[in-house]
């Protein structure tokens, strides 16, 4: 049997087998554009889509397939067979080069926002060599970008790459003035945690509203919840536990290296977490990662449920992309380091970020905002709406110190003087940090936690490369022009430093009195997509976008468009599925219940008057005015969901469904729980979160 070892990135055409299979020059070709960021010679795609093709072949592939993230949010594959008709009933097996480089898929179904109308011209895909192509199911899949015949981007990842690029350029012009002339790149390294719950698939196919929309629409709290915190890093049940190894053999196969796993707060929630790589990669990765764990699952009888809140009253799951960037000479610039020199150029850094998330919170919130994440964000659960950044004290005291002048706590100079003195040490602990914030340094990366657990990640990077990149390239036009680089550096980062300590909060985030004083602060806290949604398009963020050639001003409409009319079908969705549920599956039970009680009480009375009938005229009574009020309560849903008006714009629609039908919606699931309390059992026509979350 072979090992993890053995096995890892067997299904990945990755440098190694491209090292052994591909001519020296086409190699180092090859290298030179992924290194670089060049464009592909096609003399070369041709030689590598013919070394691609035979290693898929011996390896059992017989398609292959331009494998792409539209907007959607998952991914697309169109599969095409290698093989070639050459006449008289015969046929080769080829993959060209100019199949490898670019595809036509007739992909016109995907949302668009109004970039291409389904009668125009295709889409098309190309390839991104920066991301390994792999085989899954017998198929080559080729990692690619997604575009419109116009050059517009229809997918997540071309906006990722382009913000990779920004941030690159401007990265490179800051470490040049701290006289790093060997770096040649700069990018953003991603490691995502990824929560997830898994449940039995009998409950699963039991439940219509877990199939229709990810979640229950219906449920009562059960007795035991998560109040004894006993799940969180609990020991691994079996049927768990041979369900990672099988997930992590599937992902390690193809080269993503799963390495973390756990049992999270929630019962039959767990987490997995990857070793960090490119963004770019990761988020292909992640994408694996989902896919893999729901298919998994499948196996072994069970279904991942991928979806931020599945259950009411039970914590949710959300993804944390720990952030940090890079040098090709293998640099991690968030490191605090130990020179002089290299605290100066961290703290640059750092306050680039500062900075970046300060004056682009509207823009982090955004990037995160969907039907399935509101349950969380804003709500009772972590992390808040508010954007805010955790350093930790130590880390907080020295910025202080530099923005007020003053001597640093513990320090044996008047106060830390940048490119002279030393940065103490601070903790790199994981034990004692703050898992309240949106956005925590953890000793040499930052941990962006408002992320849902269905997201793609592209988007919450694409904001935070591009917002990131926008303070570096200020900092890099300012220093470069300075004749005194030491005095201006410190000038610089004691001036963000003021400007911008507002966004630095090391308390609790959940503590009510936070709101207020975000509030005082002049900090956004947009609870819910339709609050969130208008920042996307704010005049600021669209010349952002423009100036560093991430989006479009038309992509950037696209993508608005798309963000609220997934927002109205996803409410309109649960509400349909929630009222079908109500109509043809509770209060049937709940009249069925109710019938039998009476009949039981008519036998009572049949056999003596003199029989007290008080439990049943109680009971009788609740499940009447339950199933009345329920009955209304469907009723009133019905009719909100009807009376959406899709003649008017979408962020008045989306609006709509925010304030009339998610609240209709409270009020059905109101009564439908309390009938769960009183109707017997076995007439309940559904599995319940006991049966459901306490058997895996
Ligand atoms: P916790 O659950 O305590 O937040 P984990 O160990 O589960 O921590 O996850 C930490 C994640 O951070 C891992 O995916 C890890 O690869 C990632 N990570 C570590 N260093 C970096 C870095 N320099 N850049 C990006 N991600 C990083
Ligand atoms: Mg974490």
């Amino acid at each position: 049997m072979k090992n993890a070892c053995e096995k890892f990135g067997e299904s990945v055409f990755n440098d190694a087998v491209m090292q052994k299979r591909l001519p020296k020059e086409t190699y180092k070709a090859l290298k030179r554009t992924i290194e670089e960021g060049r464009s592909l010679d096609p003399a070369i795609a041709s030689v590598v889509a013919n070394a691609m093709k035979d290693w898929a072949l011996e390896l059992g592939a017989t398609h292959y397939t331009h494998w792409f993230q539209p907007m959607t949010g998952i991914t697309a594959e169109k599969h095409d067979a290698f093989i070639k008709p050459i006449g008289e009933g015969n046929v080769i097996l080829e993959f060209s080069g100019k199949e490898l480089v670019q595809g036509e898929p007739d992909a016109s179904s995907f949302p668009s926002g109004g970039l291409r109308a389904t009668f125009e011209a295709r889409g098309y895909t190309a390839w991104d060599p920066t991301s390994y192509a792999f085989i899954k199911d017998g198929t080559l899949c080729i990692p690619t970008a997604f575009c419109s015949y116009g050059g517009e981007a229809l997918d997540k990842k071309t906006p990722l790459l382009r913000s990779m690029q920004a941030l690159n350029k401007q990265a490179v012009r800051v470490l040049k003035l701290f006289g790093n002339e060997d770096v040649k790149r700069v990018y953003p390294t991603v490691g995502p945690e990824q929560e997830y719950f898994l449940i039995d698939k009998e409950d699963y196919k039991k439940r219509p509203d877990l199939i229709a929309t990810g979640r229950t629409l219906f449920g009562a709290k059960p007795a035991k919840g998560q109040e004894l915190d006993d799940h969180y890093f609990g020991a691994i049940r079996p049927r768990v536990s041979a369900f990672m190894k099988d997930l992590n053999e599937e992902l390690w196969k193809l080269g993503v290296y799963s390495k973390t796993e756990h049992n999270e707060v929630a019962p039959a929630q767990h987490e997995m977490a990857p070793v960090f790589a490119t963004v770019n990669v990761v988020a292909d990765h992640n994408q694996l990662v989902m896919e893999m764990m729901k298919r998994v699952a499948d196996r072994h009888g069970l279904v991942c449920l991928l979806h931020e809140k599945p259950f009411d009253g039970i914590n949710g799951s959300g993804k944390h992309n720990n952030y940090s960037l890079s040098t090709d000479t293998g640099v991690n610039l968030l490191d605090p380091g130990e020179t002089p020199r290299e605290n100066a150029q961290f703290l640059l850094f750092l306050a680039a970020i500062i900075e970046a998330v300060d004056n682009y919170q509207d823009l982090l919130r955004v990037s995160v905002a969907y039907a399935g994440n509101d349950h969380r964000l804003g709500a009772n659960e972590a992390p808040p709406a508010i954007i805010s950044i955790f350093l930790g004290d130590e880390l907080t005291a020295v910025i202080e110190s530099i923005a007020s002048d003053s001597a640093y706590k513990g320090h044996k100079k008047e106060q830390m003087l940048l490119g002279v003195d030393v940065l103490p040490e601070f903790p790199k602990d994981n034990t004692d940090r703050n898992r309240t914030s949106p956005f925590a340094f953890t000793g040499n990366k930052f941990e962006f936690r408002s992320l849902g657990s269905s997201q793609s990640i592209s988007g919450p990077n694409v904001a935070l490369n591009t917002a990131i990149a926008e303070s570096l390239c200020n900092f890099a036009d300012e220093l470069e022009k300075a004749d005194d680089f030491t005095a201006e550096l410190n000038k610089l980062i004691r001036r963000v430093i003021r400007e911008h300590k507002r966004i630095i909060f090391n308390g609790n985030g959940y503590d009510p009195a936070w709101v207020i004083e975000a509030e005082k602060r002049g900090l956004l806290n947009m609870r819910t997509t339709v609050d969130a949604a208008p920042c996307f398009i704010a005049k600021k963020n669209i010349a952002l976008f423009a100036k560093h050639s991430v989006y479009s001003e038309t992509e950037v409409h696209s993508r608005h468009e798309i963000r609220l009319e997934k927002y109205v079908k996803v409410i309109n969705i649960e509400s349909q599925c929630m009222s079908d549920i109500a109509h043809r599956m509770i209060l049937p039970a709940a009249l069925e219940y109710a019938k039998e009680v009476a009949k039981e009480a008519g036998l009572k009375k049949a056999v003596s008057a003199a029989i007290s009938l008080a439990t049943e005229t109680s009971l009788l009574t609740k499940l009447s005015e339950q199933t009345a009020a329920l009955y209304t309560a469907v009723e009133a849903l019905d009719k909100a969901t009807a009376s959406q008006d899709s003649g008017l714009d979408m962020l008045e629609q989306a609006a709509y469904s925010r304030d009339s039908i998610i609240s209709a919606m409270t009020e059905v699931r109101k009564h439908a729980d309390v009938l769960e309390g009183i109707v017997a059992k076995k007439y309940w026509p559904m599995p319940t979160y006991q049966d459901i979350l306490m058997y895996v």
